[in-house]
């Protein structure tokens, strides 16, 4: 069977564990991509320019815009965060391209791109979401407050998503398992292989 490349957005609050099953998801599958974002935010310890985000600044963000070489973007905590054009001939050899991306910015996709699949990894619960935030040691009590609100907000349109992975603690390969049945069943629907459908279909 042919394969597709597909868009797939992924999205998932802070705490949900987005970055460990992505990673585990990247570490089991082959002809997976990752779309680069063009953000204007400072990059953190470690993260590497056109690895992470394609670290640009306000003028370049702004100038992109006017140019119309950004698919959808945000402004999120102050800074602009954007998928760039470019990033989607990565489907072109047959990628799958996992592009992730907030709420807003899914919901943008899923509009303009009415093929793509959406789905958001959720923790197991509230509770669970903040002893997280807590664990990671590097957030005050204001910031843990601030991102369990915004993760209120999010999980509020869990229903815009097609699918949605549960992430149990501990248990990130399980749920990049689940994402991979997900591309797999999405590359066999029909209306995903015109090709092989019209070579079998005769007219009698
Ligand atoms: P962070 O600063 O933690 O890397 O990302 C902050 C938020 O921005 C995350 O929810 C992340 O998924 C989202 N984000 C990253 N890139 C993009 C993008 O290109 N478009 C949109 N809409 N959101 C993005």
């Amino acid at each position: 069977m042919k394969e597709k490349g597909l868009l797939i957005v992924v999205s998932g609050c802070s705490g949900a564990g987005k970055g460990t099953v992505l990673a585990e998801l990247f570490a089991k599958a082959d002809r997976l991509s990752y779309s680069v974002s063009a953000t204007t935010r400072l990059p953190r310890p470690g993260e590497i320019d056109g690895v992470n985000y394609h670290f640009v600044t306000k003028e370049t963000f702004e100038d992109m815009i006017a140019k119309g070489e950004i698919l959808e973007y945000t402004t999120y905590a102050g800074n602009y965060y954007g998928t760039p054009k470019s990033e989607l001939k990565k489907t072109e050899s047959g990628d799958s391209l996992i592009l992730e991306i907030e709420l807003e910015g899914a919901t943008n996709v899923k509009r303009m791109v009415p093929d793509a699949v959406t789905i958001v990894i959720v923790p197991p619960s509230l509770e669970v979401l903040e002893n997280r935030l807590r664990s990671r040691g590097t957030n005050t009590e204001e910031d843990i407050a601030r991102r369990m609100k915004q993760a209120a907000v999010e999980l509020r349109h869990i229903t815009d998503y097609e699918y949605i992975v549960l992430n149990e603690t501990g248990h990130a390969d399980r749920a990049a398992d689940e994402i991979l049945a997900i591309i797999r069943a999405e590359q066999s629907k029909t209306a995903r292989n015109p090709d092989l459908v019209g070579s079998l279909t005769v007219n009698n």
